[in-house]
């Protein structure tokens, strides 16, 4: 039996190495934060390096790096569970880990050339090197395909000048992936993007502004102004375009969102359940409540849905793959599980009360760190409707209008499809809106997971907790169905003020 975050669990001997590593990470990390002088969970903006670097002195990037330069073999399940021993402590911890290894170290390792690689590894192994990602700009955001920062050759390489907006660890990174467009003889931007490893000794990157970020105030955020020259040797080489590369790179990262969700969700749960068994309101337990115990099933739901989640990215995550193709599983786990992450947080906040309405608790923290992981990596809105239309397209191409037929002989959600035969029993026509898309694909979402679930079920997972979280997932996916189908079509009313006052509408 080994503890990992306050939990005990058995493992086999097989993973007895990777278990004594995140064992002893997750002692390092609880020391490291019981002894910090600031609470983990309180407002305190910017990167402490000197705290950072002792939490990596344990290595935990090694598990994004390869074996031939010193890293652990870059094996998903080890990478989940480093996310993971983070995330139990800290979730804005667990996000620059997750930043590091799925937005520079794992791209790197794929695309960078091994002598680009042979430089930069060790340095993340042995010089407390930290690594992000710079896509986002202030005009491009969700379409970041129109981004406008260039690439122009040189007789040095490439000069990349743009701007570039909330870059997480903006000013402290000591290596960026940096996303441009190259451009035509003519001057014009190219539709195709490519990926730059840029490092402090080249210079030519300026923070301009740091944002006062709501939450996540360990991890430094603001707006970028970039002229720089990266030698050629540092461009990442893709396998076939660069849009594949940005998909392979995003589809990849948002598979492992699970790892920084487990510990989070974990640690959530464990504080509730904490909590509802001290606290007495009229004569007895919170604990005891019918309503107290529906909050913190849906919490334990959202933890076994998370672990399922965290099953299937073992493989499907691996460097190895080619994830540009996986769009519907990686949208799937992104959406619904950080919807669940923010779920979870309101529901601790709600059983803790007022206690758990400050910045130094982790109900109150827990609330604004989760929020932005249904925005950035692709807004959740977004991604739903991609899941919608990805399903929609399939379903036209075999010419099947009815949902439930077509699930069940589609790959990842064929084990779920009987246990949800009569919500799914309908038929749809290609042809909605868009906030209809948009609500099916969180009703898709949640039964993609479900599969998950499932599947994690056959392999061995306690089954009480299977069942539980099922027969919570079909209650949300049964909710959305009807919503989806009875959705009124409202638009705003602009100019609205006119008449729409409400004292004029006192009689006399
Ligand atoms: C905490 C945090 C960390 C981040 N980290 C990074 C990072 O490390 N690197 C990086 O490059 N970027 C990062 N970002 C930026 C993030 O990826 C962008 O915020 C995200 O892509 C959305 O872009 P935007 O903010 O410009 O919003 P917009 O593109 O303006 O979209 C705002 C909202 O409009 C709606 N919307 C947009 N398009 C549509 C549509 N077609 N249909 C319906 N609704 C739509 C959605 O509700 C969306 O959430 C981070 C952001 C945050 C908040």
């Amino acid at each position: 039996m080994l503890r990992t975050g306050y939990v005990c669990r058995t493992m086999n001997t097989k993973t007895h190495d990777v278990s004594s590593f995140i064992l002893s990470l997750s002692e390092r990390l609880r020391s490291l934060f019981q002894n910090r002088e600031v609470s983990p969970h309180a407002a305190q903006h910017g990167l402490d390096r000197a705290f950072t670097n002792q939490v990596l002195e344990s290595q935990p990037l090694s598990v994004f790096i390869p074996e031939r330069f010193g890293g652990r073999g870059q094996h998903v399940s080890e990478c989940l569970s480093m996310l993971e021993a983070c995330s139990y402590e800290s979730l804005p911890l667990s996000l620059v880990m997750g930043i590091n290894g799925a937005l520079f170290l794992q791209p790197l390792s794929k695309y960078g050339s091994e002598a680009v690689q042979a430089d930069v590894f060790p340095k993340f192994l042995h010089e407390n090197a930290l690594g992000g990602l710079m896509i986002t700009e202030p005009g491009f955001g969700s379409d970041a395909l129109q981004m406008q920062t260039s690439a122009e050759r040189t007789g040095d390489g490439y000069r990349i000048r743009g701007t570039k907006h909330w870059g997480g660890l903006t000013g402290h990174a000591d290596y960026w992936l940096l996303t441009a467009r190259g451009m035509t003889p003519r001057g014009d931007l190219e539709r195709n993007i490519s990926f730059f490893a840029w490092d402090r000794s080249l210079g030519g990157i300026q923070v301009e502004e740091y944002y006062e970020n709501l939450g996540l105030h360990m991890i430094p955020y603001g707006l970028n102004r970039i002229d720089a020259v990266v030698p050629e040797s540092r461009k990442l080489e893709p396998k076939t375009t660069g849009v594949r590369m940005l998909l392979d790179l995003l589809h990849r990262s948002r598979l492992q969102f699970p790892g920084m969700a487990m510990g989070y969700l974990r640690r959530l749960l464990d504080e509730a359940v904490t909590h509802c068994k001290e606290r007495m309101v009229g004569g007895k337990p919170l604990f005891a409540y019918d309503q107290v115990q529906q909050r913190l099933a849906r919490m334990q739901a959202a933890f076994t849905a998370c672990s399922g989640m965290c099953a299937f990215s073992s493989s499907a995550a691996s460097v190895d793959n080619d994830c540009s193709g996986s769009a519907l599983p990686a949208n799937a786990i992104k959406t619904v599980v950080t919807d669940m992450m923010q779920s979870t947080a309101q529901s601790l906040l709600q059983l803790v009360g007022a206690k758990g309405y400050r910045m130094d608790h982790i109900a109150g923290s827990a609330v604004i760190d989760s929020r932005p992981f249904q925005i950035f990596e692709g807004s959740n809105d977004i991604l739903y409707q991609q899941i919608s239309e990805f399903i929609l397209k399939g379903m036209g191409r075999v010419r099947e209008s009815n949902l439930y037929r077509y699930l069940a002989d589609f790959p990842n959600t064929s084990r779920v499809a009987d246990y949800l035969k009569n919500s799914l029993s309908f038929s749809l026509t290609p042809d909605l809106s868009q906030r209809r898309t948009v609500e099916l694909g969180k009703a898709l979402g949640r039964i993609v997971s479900m599969d998950m679930v499932m599947k994690l079920g056959d392999q061995g997972f306690r089954k009480d907790l299977i069942d539980n979280c099922l027969s919570v997932m079909k209650t949300d996916v049964d909710a959305i169905l009807h919503r989806f189908s009875s959705m009124a079509d409202a638009n705003v009313v602009e100019d609205y003020i006119d008449g729409a006052v409400w004292q004029d509408a006192l009689p006399g």
